[in-house]
């Protein structure tokens, strides 16, 4: 029980690797609240919680909807000690194809929506003498993935704008770490991947673990970083990808 007492929004949080987090820091005893835009799957898996659990409706890339989503958490459970930056959308195109409104639309929702989040939740953190949160990056922050350039820009910038909380927000008892999955088993990867005959294959054949992650392995690393356990671990930036970013691209 890890969690005991602690309170965490997931954004994201209705699908994947948000879903998976919220099962898990609630299992381990938090209260969480749960945001997404998908409002059919984020009321199933409160109910599925039950108590300790809500939804809100919420487009991350509203900075306004994320100080609404701060303050009634906290005034449903009392406080806020974790979030969990997580909600994220992918997009291909290369720079001379890439619309603007595509380009701002990856930026505002994969980072404009992490500054917005920390910007509405880091006072009620303060509040309560500390907190941690994290951001999920990609492996596509580390290094860059062909044809997702605005996705690789902005996860990227996660994971420098997440050292900079790190260092700004030590002494205020606040950690801020960011998780790197790799191909996760996951719809935002899935949807695209398992519609092109043999791209599966492939991936697993450039993952050294030979396989795509489950949406729990990424969940584990980020309530370690959320918990205790991580108490010294900040501003760090970990990749959880089967040895993706380990590889230099050598063929096998
Ligand atoms: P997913 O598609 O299962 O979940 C993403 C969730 O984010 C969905 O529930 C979706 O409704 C929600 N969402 C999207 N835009 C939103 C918005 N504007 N406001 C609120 N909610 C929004 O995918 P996932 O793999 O669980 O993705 C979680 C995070 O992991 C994302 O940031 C993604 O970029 C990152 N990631 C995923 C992979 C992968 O291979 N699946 C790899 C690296 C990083």
């Amino acid at each position: 029980m890890r969690f005991g007492g602690r309170v965490a929004i997931v954004t994201g949080g209705a699908s994947g690797i948000g879903a998976a987090f919220a099962r898990r820091v609630h299992a381990e005893g938090a209260a969480v609240m749960i945001a997404d835009l998908d409002v059919e799957r984020g009321q199933a898996l409160a109910a599925e919680l039950g108590e300790r659990a809500a939804f809100r409706s919420v487009d991350v890339a509203d900075a306004a909807a994320l100080e609404t989503l701060a303050a009634d958490t906290a005034a449903a459970f009392g406080g806020i000690d974790i979030l969990y930056n997580n909600a994220g959308i992918g997009c291909y195109g290369l720079t001379p194809d890439l619309a603007i409104d595509q380009w701002r639309r990856v930026v505002a929702v994969n980072l404009d929506a992490v500054f917005y989040g920390c910007r509405a939740v880091i006072p009620y953190l303060k509040a309560r003498g500390g907190g941690a949160i994290v951001n999920t990056a990609s492996a596509s922050g580390l290094h860059a993935d062909y044809g997702f350039t605005a996705y690789n820009a902005a996860k990227a910038g996660v994971i420098n704008y997440t050292r900079s909380l790190a260092i700004d927000h030590a002494r205020d008892g606040i950690r801020a770490n960011a998780v790197c999955p790799g191909p996760v088993d996951t719809p935002i990867l899935t949807s695209g991947v398992d519609a092109i005959p043999g791209l599966r294959a492939q991936w697993e054949q450039v993952v050294p673990a030979g396989r795509f992650a489950q949406p729990e392995e990424i969940a584990a690393v980020a309530a370690f970083l959320a918990s205790d356990d991580a108490s010294a671990v900040t501003g760090a930036a970990i990749p959880v990808d089967g040895g993706l970013t380990a590889h230099t691209g050598q063929p096998d």
